[in-house]
């Protein structure tokens, strides 16, 4: 049996929960009623699988409460935990409304005309899902819900910093009858990880680089296909002439949203030098508006750095720009709160490309700001990274679209943060560099994840 794993509370620190991760032939006899099930998932059609999940949106609203508590403990903040139940909803309702386009299967004849062929998608039997702590829920079931309409059965395993909301939402679970033999979700480790990999056919990971890389051996040495959404350090690039404050507003959103804790947070900031002041003006006033939830859990911004160990990180960067000759504006310090971790805002100046800040990947509300002189120097800085996740421009749009064209970034903003949510019914996007591998998550490709192309060829009857 495998050691149970103690989770600690982010907002005391008190080890408060304790998790009791399944042995490798319990986990297994849980996949194979999965893999049973499958079939008859995909006997109950697109309109089954969609009016299930339809119901599961109701199920949740019906243990919205409990979900709602354990993912606020799980991660210390109540927005965004009210965000993800709400997330979950619409994705799983817009993903219901576009399925059927996009699985359409191609009929048609070949060039040959004695020949006819019909385009079948067949859909892997069990996906596993290995997910991280910064979203719990939403980065649980973004590629399940696909997965699920697609026709194939689902194991999860999100990760042991947050495992709280497992057991509300396998009860909303339990309760849509069509759903709970193909949906599973387990608690664990790195360990069970490994062996989801192991008892799936495919596995999608969202997680760090690191483990990515563990995840792709493993799964390449049993040619099981990857699908891996990693990390990144997502440059935003403000353009000559654009409005300042809107800039700041823009950079303050997105170095803050989760409190820095996502994956395309704007990490790295160029500013033109025509407007760096003004621009760094206004990014410390909005900074220093954010308020931390230190006292409450619903009154403030900013929650507290969720996985204990990303404060050492944050630390470390921060300690290692100013030693480089970084000044700090404003923030810069992680400060304990009743045995919880905060960040403070923080915007640093005079920041410079070797440091770990503009480097690595962050994870906080930080904001580092740099000046740049020529659009060619702009461009050759938010390239000047291993990763690619996405990038933002903000400025005159015709600009801001050709130089954004030009950044190694899967995902462009223009005028905005993080706008792939309003589109991404149909926009495909790929993580370039070590940000991740496989095709889209996003638009039809989300659901062509969990499916394999058959191509059935007739020959034609003679005519006499
Ligand atoms: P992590 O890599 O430490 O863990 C992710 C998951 O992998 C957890 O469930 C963990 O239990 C599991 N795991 C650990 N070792 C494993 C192994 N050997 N085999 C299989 N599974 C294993 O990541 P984290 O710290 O939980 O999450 C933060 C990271 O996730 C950041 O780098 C962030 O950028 C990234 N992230 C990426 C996206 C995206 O969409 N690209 C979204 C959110 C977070």
């Amino acid at each position: 049996m495998p050691l149970p794993i103690d989770v600690r509370n982010p907002r005391t620190g008190a080890i408060d929960h304790r998790i009791q991760p399944l042995d490798f032939d319990a986990l297994s006899a849980r996949v194979a009623r999965l893999r049973n099930a499958q079939r008859h998932w995909v006997g109950i059609g697109q309109q089954g699988r969609i009016a299930a999940m339809l119901a599961l949106c109701d199920a949740v609203d019906r243990h919205y409460q409990p979900i709602l508590a354990a993912l606020s403990a799980d991660t210390g903040r109540h927005e965004w935990s009210v965000n993800e139940i709400e997330g979950l909803k619409g994705i799983t309702r817009m993903r219901c409304a576009t399925a059927e386009a996009a699985l359409a299967a191609a009929t048609g004849d070949s060039s040959d005309p004695t020949l006819r062929f019909q385009q079948q998608y067949v859909p892997y039997e069990v996906a596993g899902i290995i997910s991280p702590w910064n979203y719990p829920l939403i980065l649980a079931m973004i590629d399940a819900i696909c997965a699920l309409l697609a026709g194939t059965a689902v194991a999860i395993k999100p990760s042991e910093v947050t495992p709280r909301f497992i057991a509300p939402f396998l009860a909303a679970v339990a309760e849509v009858e069509a759903l709970r033999d193909v949906l599973d979700v387990f608690e664990g480790g790195g360990e069970s990880g490994g062996w989801i990999i192991d008892l799936t056919d495919v596995t999608v990971f969202t997680g760090s680089v690191p483990t990515g890389r563990k995840v792709q051996e493993r799964a390449a040495a049993q040619f099981k296909p990857v699908f891996l959404e990693l990390g990144g350090s997502d440059p935003a690039v403000i353009l000559p002439g654009a409005d300042a404050d809107t800039a700041a507003e823009i950079v303050v959103r997105g170095a803050t949203e989760n409190s820095g804790q996502l994956c395309c947070a704007v990490e790295r900031v160029y500013a033109h030098e025509s407007l760096l002041a003004d621009f760094t003006d206004r990014v410390v006033a909005r900074m220093q508006a954010l308020k931390m939830n230190t006292d409450r859990i619903d009154d403030g911004e900013l929650g507290p750095i969720i996985f204990a160990r990303q404060a050492d990180i944050l630390r470390a960067q921060i300690d290692d720009a100013v030693a480089r000759g970084a000044r700090v504006l404003t923030g810069g310090k992680i400060v304990e709160h009743a045995g919880g971790l905060w960040c403070e805002p923080t915007v640093l100046a005079d920041v410079t490309q070797d440091m770990a800040i503009m480097r690595d990947e962050t994870f906080g509300p930080i904001v580092p700001i740099m000046a740049y002189r020529t659009e060619d120097e702009a461009v050759a800085l938010a390239n000047d990274t291993a990763f690619g996740l996405s990038a933002t421009v903000i400025g005159d749009e015709a600009r801001a679209v050709e130089l954004g064209s030009r950044i190694n970034a899967g995902g462009l903003w223009v005028n905005d943060f993080d706008t792939m949510g309003g589109v991404g019914a149909r926009a495909e996007k790929n993580a370039f560099g070590q940000s991740g591998m496989g095709g889209s998550r996003y638009g039809y490709g989300g659901f062509l994840r969990f499916l394999r192309k058959k191509a059935i060829v007739v020959r034609k009857a003679r005519s006499a």
